[in-house]
């Protein structure tokens, strides 16, 4: 799972929509940040569409945005690891293509897909 280019999102298909309130997307956030870590989410494909309000544009000190929140900040990191491990296994399994058993089996238990 070597990588330097950047990579479409592992997270979501639907880049072009904010995973939070499907409003158009205004900027990706990296699920994890800081100390180089930006450019690992960027080659892996761990980032998430979002509005500038989401994020952190304009936004300080509101409940919404993920920078500047730990709690968010926190869940965001543990999301791209999951998104990175299970990403791992699927191309194990399934190899180079964009089938994602996974994603279709979540749908069919909760009767949804949240990203
Ligand atoms: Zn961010």
């Amino acid at each position: 799972m070597k990588g330097i280019s950047m990579s479409k999102s592992v997270i979501t298909k639907y880049e072009n929509i904010s995973v939070f309130s499907g409003k158009p997307t205004q900027c990706t956030h990296h699920c994890v940040f800081g100390n180089g870590m930006r450019q690992l989410a960027d080659n892996y494909g761990l980032t998430i569409p979002l509005t500038n309000k989401e994020h952190n544009l304009s936004s300080k000190g509101t409940i919404y945005q993920i920078h500047g929140n730990p709690p968010a900040e926190k869940l965001s990191k543990m999301l791209g690891q999951v998104a990175f491990e299970k990403e791992y296994y699927r191309k194990l399994v399934c190899g180079k293509n964009d089938v994602d058993p996974a994603r279709e089996e979540f749908r069919k238990i909760f009767g949804k897909s949240y990203l």
